[in-house]
């Protein structure tokens, strides 16, 4: 319930209207195709994010606010969607103002996805807590990593010394083994350096302009 009040995503929420948290709330989505007015620029569009989330910040009482949570290139919910540029440099900046903490998923768009190991690193930024979990095990193992950083696991071993986490096949070993492979793989053979590279040509043939048919390809599917 806690992760579907921070989702907004309402066709799941539907079902348990009623049911969310209500201490959860949200600013514009840092989407520039729907969101960025025709006469403003990026660095507009992101100076507006910002500010508005800067307000949000004072109207929740920025010493009540726990955490910032974003997927930083946006998958599930809308199909690959990356936020301006200088949006998480932005918000890590009004995060550490504040003493909020970033939290990123990078469930989808980490571990290579987007050409570097983590989207994140893009914007020259480091959150406090980021999720990971599909590319880990690389479709052959059922694994799931919460990545925390020092300043957060230093609070924790200060205070209760626990964190309060728990599964039935958490740490299970076959998983690790299997996504160990996979990360070694993904070492041996460059796939994040391949991954930045195709990116790069599916750009430009994308660009191109629907030119694409390849010899003996399926007709009626997409034909790059
Ligand atoms: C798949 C996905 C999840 C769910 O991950 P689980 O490991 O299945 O809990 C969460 N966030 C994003 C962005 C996802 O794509």
């Amino acid at each position: 319930m806690a992760a579907m009040s921070i989702s907004m995503n309402q066709a799941r929420k539907a079902p348990h209207q009623g049911f969310c948290y209500p201490n959860v709330s949200h600013v514009s989505p840092a989407y520039a195709y729907q969101y960025k007015h025709d006469t403003e620029s990026e660095a507009e569009f992101t100076e507006r994010l910002l500010a508005e989330l800067e307000a949000e910040f004072s109207r929740v009482g920025s010493e009540k606010v726990v955490a910032f949570i974003a997927e930083t290139v946006s998958g599930a919910t809308l199909g690959c969607v990356a936020a301006p540029k200088g949006y998480y440099k932005g918000v890590r900046a009004l995060c550490d103002k504040s003493g909020i903490l970033l939290f990123l998923d990078e469930i989808m768009c980490g571990v290579g996805r987007t050409g570097t190991y983590f989207a994140f690193e893009q914007e020259g930024i480091v959150p406090d807590i980021v999720t990971i979990a599909k590319g880990l095990g690389g479709g052959y193992a059922a694994i799931t990593g919460v990545l925390v950083h020092e300043k957060v696991v230093d609070v924790l071993r200060q205070g209760s010394q626990v964190f309060n986490n728990g599964h039935t096949y958490q740490a299970h070993p076959i998983s690790c083994a299997a996504a160990l492979a996979v990360q070694r793989i993904v070492q041996r053979d460059r796939l994040i350096a391949r991954c930045a590279e195709m990116g790069q040509v599916l750009e430009r043939r994308l660009r191109d302009g629907g030119r694409h048919s390849r010899p003996g390809g399926c007709s009626g599917a997409s034909s790059l």
